[in-house]
């Protein structure tokens, strides 16, 4: 089993500074192996090797990473040359994940000078010679056969220390998610996550083999399934049925459809009914439904016995390739939607589309919305891909609609992956559409229009502004009308008073003490973030949407 992180690489590839950010990021701790060998030996590397010589160093090393990998999953940076020794090579390719950071010579001696200026000790045999470039050239040239059998390498020269960070987690989120999911012919993508890689599931009729997927994904025991009236009676059985013959014990909790279930009291049933079920920490709970049981679910699974193992089972096309997939678990509240929750990685997202067969057509529809959204803001051959197939996309035709989701659900999983937390933006160009949809949803009153029309109108005045600003020339604006228009999603905006649709935009933009950031397209499959949108210009172009 793969549970280590191990950093490699030459003296000055930044293993020691990296190595903590990318452990704060995974959520696992940081082992520096020279510290932890200076430390039980009580005096620094170099004197080690002054006085007892590399022999008796590479001997605290060998005992000390058998040590490490037998403890818990760690995030673990190696000196220079341990990953040259045969048997720690082979120790730490079978217990996790080998990362290379990489430099040039030059960076490498550069970088090594400052650090060495920065510190009131010169210990950097390195440095010490009349030629370091050269000297550096050559060890690195000698181990470069040892680097070479990392699984992924990071080059860091053009880096800061966060960015190659980030670089590590991807790796970490691809090749060990990939890794523990091998064999799974239905892993559409491999999200990275604080709490660990999770994969999401993409197929046709796979619902009745939920159970394997949820024990590889952890879940032990018990599995503790949440779902709606609507959902139950249509896949409850098959779910159950799954997840007991992979000898899960299972229990399923029925809640009205719809968003007013999204509340702490539906919350706090759950909670008592869980403990009236003698549900454990190990246990998984089941989210089986829209993106209403996936908050819910999620909330829950990451409040009960502070923090359950969570699998998203979504059922409506929303979720598949929104809600579900980034860890943003929440309920509603009187004075607001989503104002109390949580960000909790599920374990697995598990989405068969053969389920969107009984979801309402409305409902279906508005799914598309953030399916075009995702490529209209980053993707243009997944634009082209779902203009080729709109008919067969509707119909729900099995091969095309299983590739759009899972195409969908990775470049969502992608930009959680990046910005979990959205701390870095990064999740902001998610919101195409949303300012002027989130403002319509409000003033129409909840329920006049869906979500994903609201979106879609909103799409549209963003396109429009985009094209003002001079980023977009009209003829893609009309494509997206035109692919909108295809899959039967709203592109005008209903009459609608502009003073409280502008009140909630600017309401929004307070609460965030900033300006108010439109996301534009720059061009179709490309999205850029603009501060500078004037109101005098917004208004004109809703009042135009709101035209013949
Ligand atoms: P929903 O959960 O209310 O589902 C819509 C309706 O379809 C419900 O009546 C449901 O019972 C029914 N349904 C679901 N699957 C079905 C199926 N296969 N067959 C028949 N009926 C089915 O709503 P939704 O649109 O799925 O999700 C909306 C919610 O998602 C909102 O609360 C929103 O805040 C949330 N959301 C969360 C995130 C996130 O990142 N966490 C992102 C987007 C939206």
């Amino acid at each position: 089993m793969k549970t280590h992180l191990f950093l490699t690489g030459f003296s000055g590839t930044g293993k020691s500074t990296i190595g903590p950010l990318v452990a704060q990021r995974l959520g696992m701790p940081f082992v520096d192996l020279d510290d932890l060998i200076a430390a039980r030996a009580g005096r620094s590397i170099p004197e080690i090797f002054r006085q007892e010589g590399e022999g008796a160093f590479r001997a605290w090393e060998r005992a000390l990473l058998r040590e490490v990998v037998a403890g818990p999953p760690a995030v673990v940076s190696t000196g220079g040359g341990a990953i040259v020794d045969p048997e720690n090579y082979t120790l730490m390719a079978e217990r996790g994940l080998i990362v290379c950071l990489e430099a040039a010579p030059e960076t490498i001696v550069e970088r090594l000078r400052s650090a060495e200026a920065e510190s009131s000790v010169s210990e950097r045999p390195l440095l010490a010679g009349a030629d370091p470039l050269a000297r550096v050239r050559e060890l690195k040239t000698m181990r470069q056969p040892a680097y070479a059998r990392a699984d992924w390498t990071v080059h860091t020269d053009r880096l800061t220390p966060q960015e190659a960070a980030m670089e590590v987690v991807r790796a970490w989120g691809r090749l060990v998610g990939a890794v523990h999911w091998v064999g799974e012919e239905h892993v559409a993508t491999v999200v990275a996550s604080s709490a660990g890689p999770y994969p999401v599931m993409v197929g046709w009729g796979i619902l009745d083999r939920l159970g394997e997927a949820v024990v590889k994904a952890g879940v032990r025991q018990a599995a503790w399934v949440v779902t709606d009236e609507r959902v139950a009676p249509l896949y409850g059985d098959v779910a159950m049925a799954s997840l007991r013959k992979a000898g899960l014990e299972c229990a399923l909790c029925v809640l009205p459809a719809g968003e007013a279930t999204k509340e702490l009291a539906r919350a706090g049933e759950v909670y008592r009914w869980l403990a009236e079920q003698r549900a454990e920490r190990g246990h998984g709970i089941v989210a089986l439904g829209g993106g209403v049981i996936g908050d819910l679910g999620g909330f829950v699974a990451a409040t009960y016995l502070r923090g359950m193992p969570l699998v998203q089972v979504p059922t409506s096309l929303l979720a598949m390739v929104d809600a579900a997939i980034g860890g943003k678990v929440a309920v509603n509240l009187p004075e607001g939607k989503n104002l109390v929750g949580a960000f909790h990685p599920p374990r697995l997202v598990y989405e068969d589309v053969a389920t969107l067969g009984t979801l309402p057509e409305r409902e279906r529809t508005e799914g598309w919305a953030e399916v075009i959204k995702h490529a209209l803001i980053l993707d243009r051959e997944f634009l082209e891909f779902l203009e080729r197939h709109v008919e067969e996309l509707k119909a729900l035709a099995p091969e095309a609609t299983v590739r759009a989701i899972s195409w969908s659900a990775a470049i969502k999983g992608r930009i959680v992956g990046q910005d979990e937390e959205e701390t870095l933006g990064l999740r902001t160009i998610l919101n195409y559409g949303h300012t002027l949809g989130h403002a319509l949803e409000t003033v129409t009153g909840y329920g006049q229009l869906l979500h994903g029309e609201a979106v879609s109108i909103g799409m549209m005045a963003a396109a429009r502004l985009s094209e003002r600003k001079g980023l977009l020339g009209p003829s893609a604006v009309d494509r997206q009308e035109a692919l909108l228009r295809r899959f039967g999603l709203p592109v005008r905006c209903p009459p609608v008073p502009w003073e409280p649709l502008w009140a909630v935009m600017a309401r929004d933009k307070k609460a965030e003490a900033r300006t108010l950031r439109w996301v534009l397209l720059e061009e179709l499959g490309h999205a850029v973030v603009r501060g500078d949108v004037e109101e005098e210009l917004v208004q004109a172009v809703v009042q135009e949407l709101m035209g013949p």
